[in-house]
């Protein structure tokens, strides 16, 4: 299945993104026939092969695979189900991200690249326990329409269209919550991008879509 092999792929190119620690942290993408695809539970990323994937349905229940589904299904059915737009989503426990989420109730966006990709500032949810219920529903109330979220003492999430674009909004994420932790050293208020300059860049980027995905100056 060609999902299957994106998704192999993507743990790879997370891997080398520098967003993963230990086994934490799991992918998924919704497949045509409305069923999930997603990282099995508690195995290294680079032991993962295409038989440990796990499909399931979007009740959570398990319709093939052999390995225990990731701990955090919930959070991705209820991602599915609140945004028709979102077909694959990452959840690491990268470090900054891990930062302000313990430290911080939003991360302001700083730079045009991460306006454009997540559209608008990231939220940090409510304290749940994971792989609950009602951390699902926190995280998608916080997500909101945008592509991250952090999770409170835990860690975050970037969702899209497709899993580069999910792995590039987790990307940016970490890169986000970096440059206001960092830029909170020197002054005690950033120049935050507004909510309106952000919401034209997040335009300007969804219309020329995968053209400016490689946006160069
Ligand atoms: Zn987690």
């Amino acid at each position: 299945m060609k999902e299957s092999i994106q998704i192999l792929q993507a743990c790879e190119d997370v891997q080398e993104s520098g967003l993963i620690f230990g086994t934490w942290g799991n992918l998924s993408v919704l497949l045509e026939n409305g069923n999930i695809l997603i990282t099995p539970s508690g195995i290294p990323y680079d032991e993962l092969r295409e038989e440990d994937l796990v499909i399931c349905d979007m009740n959570g229940n398990v319709v093939s695979g052999k390995q225990e589904p990731s701990s955090e299904l919930k959070m991705h059915v209820e991602i599915y189900k609140a945004r028709k737009d979102v077909k694959a989503i990452v959840h690491t426990h990268s470090l900054y991200a891990s930062v302000a989420s313990s430290a911080l109730n939003m991360v302001p966006l700083l730079v045009e690249d991460a306006a454009m990709v997540l559209g608008g500032n990231i939220e940090v949810t409510s304290y749940e326990a994971p792989g609950t219920q009602e951390l699902a529903l926190e995280v998608v109330k916080h997500l909101g329409q945008k592509n991250a979220v952090i999770i409170a003492n835990h860690g975050q999430v970037g969702v899209g269209p497709t899993l580069d674009d999910a792995i590039l909004a987790s990307v940016m994420c970490e890169k986000s919550s970096q440059l206001y932790i960092k830029a909170l050293e020197i002054t005690d208020s950033p120049r935050v991008l507004s909510d309106e300059d952000v919401k034209k860049l997040s335009n300007v980027y969804v219309s020329h879509y995968r053209r400016l995905r490689d946006f160069k100056e």
